[in-house]
């Protein structure tokens, strides 16, 4: 069973909780304005591998991981090779090794088998409308409900991710409508808004894609701690409406 992989990150530690090997798969179908990663969409690009080959390499850096570290599979879209996906997920959990998937929620199903493996869904919330949420990504938002399904019927954790991007993702009213939609998800147990960088407009220009920000300037550390703190508000608001009502 072959993969194909993009990238291996040894030792991170900002895509799930502790010290964590980040395995970078190839392909994915959404086209997210702000992604800096283009060079991993086509899924025939990269470098193929086995699964076996990418627990022995974690195998190494598991004295690292202590209690809480492990594997994150990142993309590109993980979902989009949920064979090869699923069988390192399994040996992972053979292995003793914690298991983590970073993903859109965009793939080619087999949701269910996957997540039988999956400790932790670091679950990238592009947006919550319809109409933006197409003009983000390309794609259409009512493609993650499977995925979001087969999350709650296996009652794993989830930790959200958005990208706040100016213009784009930011601003209180957005912050309230999103709080709403992350009420309505399963087993939700974090939620981090990242600052949108420009780190990738390189990547574009080695590709000879332009780029689709062109202009935007990158989100403001500060700024998005601000926003983070009118989320948690909106979250909290949610909440006890809910209680009320
Ligand atoms: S889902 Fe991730 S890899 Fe795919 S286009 Fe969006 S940011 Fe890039």
């Amino acid at each position: 069973m072959t993969g194909y992989l993009h990238s291996i990150e040894s030792m991170g530690n900002v895509d799930g909780p502790g010290v964590r090997t980040v395995i970078f798969l190839q392909g994915c179908r959404l086209r997210c304005k702000y992604c800096h990663n283009p060079d991993t969409w086509p899924l025939s690009g990269g470098t193929p591998v086995q699964p076996q080959q990418i627990v022995e390499k974690l195998m190494r850096y598991k004295p690292y991981y202590g209690a809480m570290g492990g594997v994150t599979f990142s993309g590109g879209e993980p979902l989009m090779q949920p064979e090869f996906l699923c069988e390192c997920l399994r040996l992972c959990r053979q292995a003793g090794i914690h298991t983590c998937i970073d993903t859109a929620g965009v793939g080619l199903g087999e949701y269910d088998e996957l997540l039988r493996w999956t400790d932790l869904v670091l679950f990238d919330v592009k947006h919550e409308a319809a109409q933006e949420y197409k003009a983000i990504t390309g794609g259409e938002l009512t493609q993650v409900q499977p995925f979001i399904q087969a999350v709650r019927r296996a009652g794993t954790p989830i930790w959200v991710r958005h990208v706040v991007v100016p213009g784009l993702t930011d601003g209180a009213a957005h912050m309230r409508t999103l709080a709403e939609y992350v009420k309505t998800l399963p087993n939700v147990q974090r939620v981090q808004l990242l600052a949108y960088h420009t780190m990738g407009i390189k990547k574009y220009d080695a590709l000879g894609i332009p780029y689709p920000l062109k202009g935007t300037p990158p989100m403001d550390a500060h700024a998005c701690k601000q926003y983070e703190k009118e989320w948690f508000a909106a979250y909290a608001e949610c909440e006890k409406g809910e209680k009320d009502g």
